[in-house]
């Protein structure tokens, strides 16, 4: 296999103009076969504009595009099956049930995968006979995953599969997208949430105002933006006036329990100097807390949201 063969999508300068809108000004993203890769960014981004590129549906102003060896511009139907789409939010919600919705789908497709073992793979095989309108909402979003599955497809394209969900069907339908990854199929995950992305993907590419600003597993964007660390403690056990100049000037926040926190990338020279401060006053810090960055803050850094604090 080539290089290129294992490319599932490559995209090199993308670039989308509507009128005066620059909606993609550059993106370059590629995506090996088998990879679960999100793709991350504010309303208004390009997430939309750059992934429907990829689909065939929306034309592009300029670039390069690639996606399982063929440029979208020019699919084919057979290029098509080869392709799953989830759209977000999509409804069934008839008489018919979940079964004869997969099979009525599988109509569609040459070698569709046989209804009961789709049903299976998305978790729906219980509901297999549910009218769709009685579906829950998880569910529903599992009918969609099932629907793009049908076809066998090498390639998904997941659009915020989770937005709306209650904590237990967001675990569920991670957990079908966990299986797609072990099928080996290759998923383009749109989402807003950073959590998501970061238990569910290989890889995070993040886009903001139309370009691709970073692109990694989540403790690599961390360490691109540099975020501070919470340092924080029971204001009982120590006093903020206690505190040398140094650390008082970190002194830039409380943290969620209204207690001294100091903002730092130094942890380890700060926590040694905190420790021998408290020392010094007879009083051994129990309450000491380290609270590393979150991959909100990241991701916020990122996409040029820093309203979420600063520090040293
Ligand atoms: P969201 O998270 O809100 O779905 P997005 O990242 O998907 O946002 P896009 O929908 O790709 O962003 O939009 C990118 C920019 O292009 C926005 O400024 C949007 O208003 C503009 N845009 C999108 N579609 C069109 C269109 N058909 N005509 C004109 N402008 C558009």
């Amino acid at each position: 296999m080539t290089a290129e063969a294992r490319l599932a999508i490559e995209v090199t300068g993308l670039h989308k103009r509507y009128g005066e809108v620059e909606a993609v000004t550059c993106v370059d993203l590629s995506v090996r076969t088998g990879e679960v890769v999100a793709f991350l960014g504010p309303n208004g981004a390009g997430k939309t504009t750059t992934v429907e590129i990829l689909e065939g549906l929306r034309t592009r102003t300029s670039g390069d595009v690639h996606v399982l060896g063929v440029d979208p511009a020019e699919a084919t139907a057979d290029w098509r099956e080869r392709i799953g789409v989830v759209l977000q939010g999509a409804k069934h919600e008839g008489d018919f049930t979940a079964a004869e919705i997969v099979t009525m789908w599988s109509a569609y497709y040459r070698s569709p995968r046989p209804t009961a073992e789709v049903l299976e793979l998305v978790g729906l095989a219980e509901a297999a006979g549910t009218r769709t309108r009685r579906l829950s909402g998880g569910q529903q979003q599992r009918l969609a995953v099932a629907l793009a599955l049908v076809g066998d497809p090498e390639l998904v394209f997941l659009d915020e599969p989770t937005t709306g969900f209650d904590p237990a069907a967001r675990r569920e339908a991670w957990q079908t997208i966990d299986g797609l990854r072990s099928l080996g199929v290759t998923v383009l995950l749109t989402t807003h949430y950073m959590d998501e992305a970061d238990r569910l993907a290989d890889r995070i590419a993040v886009i903001s105002r139309g370009r691709i600003v970073a692109d990694g597993t989540a403790p690599e964007l961390a360490a691109q933006v540099a975020m501070p660390s919470h340092i924080s403690w029971d204001a009982a056990e120590l006093s903020t006036e206690a505190l040398p100049h140094r650390l008082r000037d970190l002194l830039r926040s409380q943290d969620a329990w209204e207690r001294p926190a100091l903002v730092t990338r130094d942890v380890g020279g700060v926590v040694r100097e905190l420790l021998a401060t408290a020392e010094a006053v007879g009083t051994r810090l129990d309450s000491l807390a380290v609270q590393p960055p979150t991959l909100e803050d990241t991701y916020l850094a990122l996409t040029g949201d820093t309203s979420s604090g600063d520090g040293s």
